[in-house]
Formats: C-alpha cells, sequence, structure tokens
C-alpha cells in the first residue's frame, strides 16, 4: 500500500458557525500531525448564519502543515425554505439536511474514499452518507460532556415526560450527572410543539447510532459524567458507543507575527486588569441593555475590551451581517469619557490573543463552550452572561460546579447597571476573583496536562486513532 492508502482518511463535516468549525480544525490537525492521517474537512455555510470571518477557502492542495488538512466549503442557500427568524436550531437543520447531496457526491469522488466519516453536534443526519458508503460513523460533540449526557437522555424524557418541560416542578435528573435545572434547560426544550424540539430530538436520536463519541473536554473536568457513560448504568444501557474525552481542542495563538492596535494598547496596560466582553460570533443583547451594560462598566471603573455588535432588535440574533456604527447605542459621551479606561470594538475581535495576554484578567462572556474553554485555558474568572442555546447549562457548570465564574441572571427585561458593575469588580478585584482565579488557574493546568503525552485526552486520542485504524483492516 503507498502511503495514502496506508492511514485512514477521516473525513469531518462541521455544521456552520466558527464556534463549530473551530474545534473541528483542531481535531483534524491532530490527526493530521500526530497521527499521520489523511483528512477532509467539509465546511458547511449558508449566506445567514455566520458573522465570524469566513472560514478557509475550499482547497484541495496540500501546502503548509495546517493545510495537511483540505477544506471544502459546503455552501446551502436555504432562503425559502426555512424563516430566516426561525431559532438557530430550526435553521441549522434545514441546512445541514440541505447539505448531504453536495456532500455525497463530493465523497463519491475521492480517491482514496475516506474510511472515517465524523460529524458535529448537527451532523447526524449525514450518518445516512457514511451508511451508503459502508464509513464507520462518529460524533464529535462541540460542547461539555454533561451537555452531551442532557441530549442522550432527551428521548427517554420524550417518553417519560407529560406536558410541557418548563411546568415541571423538579430539576431534570440525568443519571450519575447534576440535575438541569428547569430554568437551565436548552432552548428548543421550551415549547414540545415546536419545530425546533422537533429538529433537536430527532439529532438526540441520531446521536445513539454512533460508533463513537468525541468529545471537547477532559477526564478531570468533568470526571464524575464522564464515568456516569461508562459505568454500567442507564447512561451506559442507552449509549453503548465508546465516549473519547479528547479536549480541550482550541485555537492556539497563531504566531503570524502581527499586531493588532488592540495588543498594543494592551501592552500598556497593568498585568490582569482588563475585562475582556464578548457574546460569542454571533450573540447580542437588546439596544436598551447595551445601553445599560455600557454604563455598567463605566460604574465599575475596570479597565475593558468590548466587542460590541448591533442589538438584538436590529438583525436578530443570529443574523449580524448589517454592519452600522455600534457607537449608536452607546450612552451620549461614553467613548470619551472612558478613553482611557477601555476599548470597544465593532463587531469582531481576536479573542485567543485578548484572552491570552498578560494584562487580561477576566472575561464577560455568553457562556458558549468554546469561550468557557478558552477562558480556562487562559487562567482567567468569568461572568457567565447565557443567552441561548446551551449557555445556561454552560453557566451553571461554570459557576456552581467548576467555581470559576459569577452568573448573571436575567430576571427581568434588564440587568441593572449596579448590578453589572458589581460583578465586574468582584470578578476583577475582590476577593470571590481572587479565590476564582486560583481555581481556574488549575483547571488550566489540568486541562494543559491533559494533551501532552501520557494524558487523559492524549492517551483518548491514541486510543480513537488506534479505533480509526483498526476500521481501515
Ligand atoms: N470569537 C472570536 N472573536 C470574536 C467572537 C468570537 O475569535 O469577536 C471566537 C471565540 O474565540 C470562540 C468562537 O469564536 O472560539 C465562539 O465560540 P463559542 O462556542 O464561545 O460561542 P458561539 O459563537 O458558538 O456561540
Amino acid at each position: 500500500m503507498d502511503s495514502l492508502h496506508s492511514k485512514p482518511h477521516v473525513a469531518l463535516l462541521s455544521s456552520p458557525g466558527i464556534g463549530h468549525l473551530t474545534p473541528v480544525l483542531e481535531l483534524s490537525k491532530r490527526l493530521v500531525a500526530n497521527h499521520g492521517f489523511h483528512v477532509t474537512v467539509f465546511s458547511v455555510t449558508t449566506t445567514t448564519t455566520t458573522t465570524a470571518p469566513p472560514p478557509p477557502k475550499p482547497k484541495t492542495a496540500t501546502t503548509t502543515t495546517l493545510d495537511l488538512v483540505d477544506i471544502f466549503e459546503l455552501h446551502v442557500d436555504i432562503s425559502g425554505l426555512v424563516n430566516p427568524n426561525a431559532p438557530f436550531v430550526a435553521r441549522v437543520g434545514v441546512t445541514m439536511r440541505e447539505s448531504l447531496p453536495i456532500l455525497r457526491q463530493a465523497i463519491s469522488g475521492m480517491d482514496p474514499r475516506p474510511t472515517i466519516l465524523v460529524v458535529d453536534i448537527f451532523g447526524t443526519e449525514a450518518m445516512k452518507i457514511a451508511d451508503e458508503f459502508d464509513m464507520s460513523k462518529y460524533v464529535f460533540i462541540t460542547t461539555s460532556a454533561w451537555v452531551f449526557a442532557f441530549c442522550v437522555f432527551v428521548p427517554t424524557l420524550d417518553d417519560e415526560v407529560e406536558g410541557e418541560y418548563v411546568d415541571l416542578q423538579e430539576p431534570v435528573k440525568i443519571p450519575g450527572c447534576n440535575p438541569v435545572r428547569v430554568e437551565d434547560l436548552v432552548d428548543p426544550m421550551l415549547d414540545r410543539r415546536s419545530q425546533q424540539y422537533f429538529e433537536f430530538l430527532r439529532t438526540c436520536k441520531g446521536y445513539l447510532s454512533f460508533d463513537g463519541v468525541l468529545v471537547n473536554t477532559w477526564e478531570d473536568l468533568e470526571r464524575p459524567t464522564l464515568k456516569a457513560f461508562r459505568e454500567n448504568g442507564i447512561l451506559k444501557q442507552i449509549l453503548k458507543a465508546p465516549i473519547y474525552p479528547i479536549g480541550p481542542l482550541i485555537k492556539r495563538v497563531g504566531s503570524s507575527g502581527s499586531r493588532s492596535e488592540l495588543l498594543d494598547w494592551l501592552d500598556l496596560q497593568p498585568c490582569q486588569s482588563v475585562l475582556y466582553v464578548s457574546f460569542g460570533s454571533a450573540g447580542t443583547v437588546s439596544a436598551k441593555q447595551i445601553t445599560e451594560l455600557a454604563w455598567g462598566l463605566e460604574l465599575s471603573q475596570q479597565r475593558f475590551i468590548w466587542v460590541l455588535r448591533p442589538p438584538m432588535e436590529k438583525n436578530g440574533p443570529h443574523d449580524l451581517n448589517g454592519c452600522d456604527d455600534v457607537a449608536n447605542y452607546l450612552p451620549d459621551g461614553f467613548l470619551s469619557r472612558t478613553h482611557k479606561l477601555g476599548l470597544v470594538v465593532p463587531m469582531w475581535a481576536p479573542q485567543e490573543e485578548i484572552l491570552g495576554h498578560r494584562s487580561v484578567g477576566g472575561f464577560l462572556s455568553h457562556g458558549g463552550w468554546n469561550s468557557s474553554l478558552e477562558s480556562i485555558l487562559s487562567g482567567l474568572p468569568m461572568i457567565m452572561w447565557p443567552l441561548y442555546a446551551e449557555q445556561k447549562m454552560n453557566a451553571a457548570m461554570v459557576v456552581e460546579e467548576l467555581e470559576v465564574g459569577v452568573r448573571v441572571v436575567q430576571l427581568s427585561e434588564m440587568v441593572e447597571r449596579e448590578e453589572i458593575a458589581k460583578f465586574v469588580r468582584m470578578v476583577m478585584e475582590g476577593r470571590e476573583g481572587e479565590a476564582m482565579r486560583t481555581r481556574v488557574k488549575e483547571l488550566q493546568c489540568s486541562g494543559e496536562r491533559a494533551l501532552i503525552e501520557n494524558g487523559s485526552s492524549y492517551e483518548s486520542m491514541c486510543e480513537l486513532a488506534r479505533d480509526f485504524e483498526m476500521k481501515l483492516k
């Protein structure tokens, strides 16, 4: 066999959004660099779902080390197929289904044909294609094992629970894992008659048919949950496939050498003095809340970098390409009053580089899983301000279980400035912040340890690689 045919060719399918593509690319890089596999990434995009910089262009040539991963963009137009204002889960379901014919065509033309298909959390329907081409099928969970445990248990809940989940009197118990408070349930669970619930349930059922499950977590971070998947118990009976905790797979700061004004500004600030504020690649809050957040930051008198997007009313929470002057949403005179304290950056900032800078001391985040991991791996305590998807569960885990953050709870239309300022001060200069910083640095070390030789995630990746090789034989 030549080298191209002696190692498995692994195809990975990434659903739309930088929060999915980033961990998929990180996994791909490791499969190439550490295990010598041939890897092709299929990145599904639509015109309506991303505010992030566009994903890498389709490539077939192999150029640099990173580019040993071939990346194909599968562009899908879903206009007319789903209401553009429908919730993300409903839109992504349609998008992924529409991408299947293009994926099928691409795989059928490949030589060597991939023998393994790894899909991410929204790619379960591509299993059909894996079956058609006799490929082994794996799912890569780009969130926590706890959220995945919940998903695996959703079909059982669907059978057992009558009425709406939001009317439950008690938290939802997942066997062997922490319970989930009703108010922290993922969005699609809020209305059992909605299209997004239907899509979500279908996705959760799909998880039960894979040959293996990769999760962007590590043993020390989620030991009890991972144990619940392995020990003979209800979860193990529901999910028979092996589970591979292979994280933390986060984007590593590149050595591009290019310096932005942001980083130059950070260089001038005292150590751990700057709060980074960002609601992920697509999140935003109302216009009134943006104004109140600005007042809260000013009131706290802490340094900040704030990645600001137009409010929800302007474009809807996930469609923020219409870039207007975000300063319009700030209180009069805010920028001049705070020009020595902080920077407001419209739309997008190099998050990894900012979090890794020594001047940054905390992260006010929407609680996306990638952002949470990036914060932990930078040793930064968090202010969790969850907005949608599984972010409330992430907030519960970060705050109550890991104890490395505080949580903004939105009980009314708006979180008041005094409350915001209190949280900012608590994390940046309070004793609670100090204690969280100590704990988060321990987690940072455990995450780093998991990835190095003999670390739990390193070993898990090796086991996965051996399984992939076995499938070739
Ligand atoms: N991100 C970034 N700059 C921004 C906003 C987001 O680099 O201005 C990156 C961030 O580092 C993370 C990803 O986008 O890797 C967002 O993923 P996450 O799971 O945190 O949230 P999502 O955007 O999927 O809700």
